[in-house]
């Protein structure tokens, strides 16, 4: 489980988020959604221990992992990222890639993990080969790889789409979602794609301008939004 609690942050006095409280739970898919600049990284960056929050409490499974009581780093959060343009490390084969976040496990296991990890995401057989060696949809699958392969109970996805080609997004998207939901994560994901958000989403938190709008089942956010911002967001769908 993932709290943000009246979290408030900011960039040379400027506000960015501003007072967030929101949960997000196991086994479910939180999409944080909004337009451009309305926080939805910052948020994601703040849950990663990437940025310390201004004001305000974060809390893993149930410890303070920002706020008054102290700051738990990136690395002890137990906490999976990834991001829109899947940074592997194209010097890396893909089994190196997947093993890179096995930091606390034995060498010898670390093989075994991303082995099986790549099996997860259909790419059985692909240790060897380079990341340039891919396309687009697998080198995605890669980064999902990776992200799982330590197991994280919470995992956070930064617009994990946006780099494939729309034609390659839907079935992704589906896998992905296989996948995430296999893992029994909390799983985290910003996206812009309100059609995204509703294909993918247990929970929509929607943003404006740092402050949460609405939140809610995609369902309930499109047969009920409780604003013009909120409606106006949905209304391209159909
Ligand atoms: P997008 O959909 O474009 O990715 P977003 O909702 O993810 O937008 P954020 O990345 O959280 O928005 O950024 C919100 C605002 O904070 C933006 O106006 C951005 O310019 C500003 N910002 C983000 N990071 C920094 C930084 N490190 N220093 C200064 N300003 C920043
Ligand atoms: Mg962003």
């Amino acid at each position: 489980r993932l709290q943000f609690e009246n979290i408030r942050h900011g960039y040379g006095g400027r506000e960015i988020v501003r007072g967030v409280s929101l949960t997000a739970f196991p086994g479910k898919v939180l999409c944080l959604l909004g337009p451009s600049g309305s926080g939805k990284s910052t948020l994601l960056r703040i849950a990663a221990g990437l940025e310390i929050p201004h004001a305000g409490r974060l809390l893993i499974n149930d410890v303070e992992a920002s706020g008054p009581a102290g700051f738990l780093p990136p690395e002890r959060r137990g906490v999976g990222l990834m991001f829109q343009d899947f940074a592997l490390f194209p010097h890396m084969t893909v089994a190196a890639n997947v093993a890179f976040g096995l930091t606390h496990v034995q060498k010898p296991a670390r093989q075994a993990i991303a082995a099986e990890a790549l099996a997860r995401v259909g790419l059985a057989g692909y240790e060897a080969k380079y990341p340039h060696m891919l396309s687009g949809g697998e080198q995605q699958r890669v980064a999902l790889a990776r992200a799982v392969a330590p197991r994280p109970s919470v995992l956070l996805m930064d617009e994990p789409f946006s780099g494939l080609d729309s034609r390659l997004k839907d079935q992704v998207r589906a896998d992905t979602l296989a996948v995430l939901r296999e893992t029994g994560a909390t799983v985290v994901v910003v996206t812009h794609d309100p059609e995204e958000a509703m294909g993918m989403a247990d929970q929509i938190a929607l943003l404006k301008d740092g402050e949460l709008v609405q939140t809610g089942s995609a369902r309930e956010l499109f047969t009920r939004p409780n604003s013009v911002f909120a409606a106006s967001f949905f209304s391209e769908i159909n």
